[in-house]
């Protein structure tokens, strides 16, 4: 078991200068301001208003490159399977398709997403705790590479509805190999408590039944301990597991042809030090290389994180007693993340003047009427005045996906930086279409006499 001590949040945070430094794709320009990959965001900020989720495809493209170059370099044969549900928009998702990704979904509209996005059903694998029948059906009807199923429960009902359909469903096993990640216990999936996977102690006998199950072909096992995961040793530990089952399986007479490592791997949203991909993969070659089998991993947050951030302009500050609150355009039905997780995201001005400028301490938070509306607490930063623009860095991962439309707050617009210039990947939801598809009773809808 490995833990991590939490981060201390009496040790000096980076500042925004420091944030940029540490960011590659992030540049403050003299003239035009914070650029990301040589767009300005005030531009796009001043064109389609805040809150403005902004992604870069070149960022996202490097970064998938690195992971899966890291990869191929074990001499495994490694696949990459982006987990969907990080970031689903179909610009995201064609273009890491246009790289040869394959998709790791968990639910049917995912699957569907991947589909339009252009993804082969070959190169889709479906993951996930309560898969219903009709995202059974689908996944059979797809025939996608691979379900994975997480109970014995699971295991019946998909026989039964492959054997209906005369189709077979390839599975593995994904096994809870009860190891503690050390992240946060809400992204924490891999411990015998959490509520996925099948117990380690039962992995062996139940894919033995599933062997011998009609509709059911058995290729492998697979294994997800978390997210946000910031050192190699929980991994190192649920590989070595995995790897001591395969044997066992093998020695039991089971073919094991694939082994699916999850996604997990985390990234800095503050100054973490964060394993690198060819760390993760090392791992991975020591775990599997003697092994034989064909290897998966299904990043999310590593890919998406960092290529993506959240335009916000300032309302105003208010200063109560001795606390400055910044408050912003943006809020929590925009980005859950701080009030879901407590998770830092460091946000910066996107003004040259302000970079420079003296910082006190602030609390960002947004509009919303809610205390949780808390991006930040107590952060050093330069005097944003109303109208002010910042951005919420490393928001492309679990940002836009997990908005919602709480205090009748549309929808955020979305962009994609590439190629010098941006382009408007989604428009800002109209106000109507919050209640566009609501009916009224006709009881209610008829005119008052
Ligand atoms: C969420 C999830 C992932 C991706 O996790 P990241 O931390 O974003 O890499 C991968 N596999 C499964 C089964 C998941 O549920």
């Amino acid at each position: 078991m490995a833990t991590l001590a939490p981060v201390d949040p009496a040790i000096s945070e980076p500042d925004p200068a420091a944030l940029i430094a540490a960011r590659p794709h992030l540049r403050m320009d003299a003239r035009d301001g914070l650029l990301l990959d040589g767009v300005p965001l005030a531009a796009i900020a001043r064109d389609l208003g805040t809150p403005t989720w902004v992604y870069s495809a070149p960022t996202l493209l490097a970064r998938y490159r690195q992971l899966r170059d890291a990869m191929a370099e074990t001499g495994l044969d490694a696949h990459i399977h982006y987990a969907v549900k990080a970031n689903d928009h179909r610009a995201v998702l064609s273009l890491l398709a246009r790289e040869g990704a394959g998709a790791d979904v968990v639910s049917g509209g995912e699957l569907r997403r991947a589909r339009a996005a252009g993804i082969a059903a070959a190169q889709i694998v479906f993951s996930g705790v309560g898969k219903s029948e009709d995202e059974m059906r689908l996944a059979l009807a797809e025939n996608i590479a691979q379900l994975n199923v997480e109970s014995a429960e699971e295991l019946a009902m998909l026989s039964a509805l492959a054997t209906a359909m005369g189709r077979t469903a390839r599975i593995a096993l994904r096994v809870n190999p009860d190891i503690d990640a050390g992240t946060h216990a809400k992204i924490s999936t891999g411990r015998a408590r959490d509520k996925f996977g099948i117990p380690y102690a039962e992995a062996a006998a139940l894919y033995a039944h599933a062997a011998r199950l009609p509709g059911i072909v058995p290729v492998g096992v697979a294994t997800h301990i978390g997210s946000q995961i910031l050192s190699l040793a929980p991994f190192r530990a649920a590989y070595q597991r995995i790897a001591a089952l395969v044997g066992d399986l093998r020695a039991a007479g089971q073919s094991v042809a694939v082994v699916d490592c999850g996604g997990g791997l985390g990234i800095p949203y503050r100054d973490e030090i964060a394993p690198s991909p060819a760390g993760l993969a090392a791992v991975i070659r020591n775990a599997f290389a003697a092994l034989d089998v064909s290897v998966k991993l299904e990043p999310g947050r590593w890919l998406v994180g960092p290529a993506g951030l959240l335009l916000a302009r300032v309302v105003l500050q208010k200063q109560t007693g001795a606390a400055r609150f910044v408050v912003l355009d943006a809020a929590m039905n925009d980005l859950i993340r701080p009030a879901m997780y407590e998770a830092w995201h460091g946000i910066v001005p996107l003004s040259p003047v302000a970079l420079h400028a003296p910082c006190t301490e602030a609390d960002i938070v947004g509009p919303v009427c809610e205390t949780g509306d808390t991006f930040a607490r107590g952060r050093m930063l330069p005097d944003l005045p109303p109208g002010a623009l910042v951005a919420l860095l490393d928001a492309g991962a679990y940002g836009a996906v997990m908005s919602s439309t709480y205090n009748a707050r549309p929808l955020a617009a979305e962009a994609m930086v590439g190629g010098n210039s941006y382009a408007v990947i989604r428009p800002r939801q109209p106000i109507e279409a919050l209640w566009g598809e609501e009916i009224l009773p006709p009881w209610l809808d008829a005119p008052r006499a």
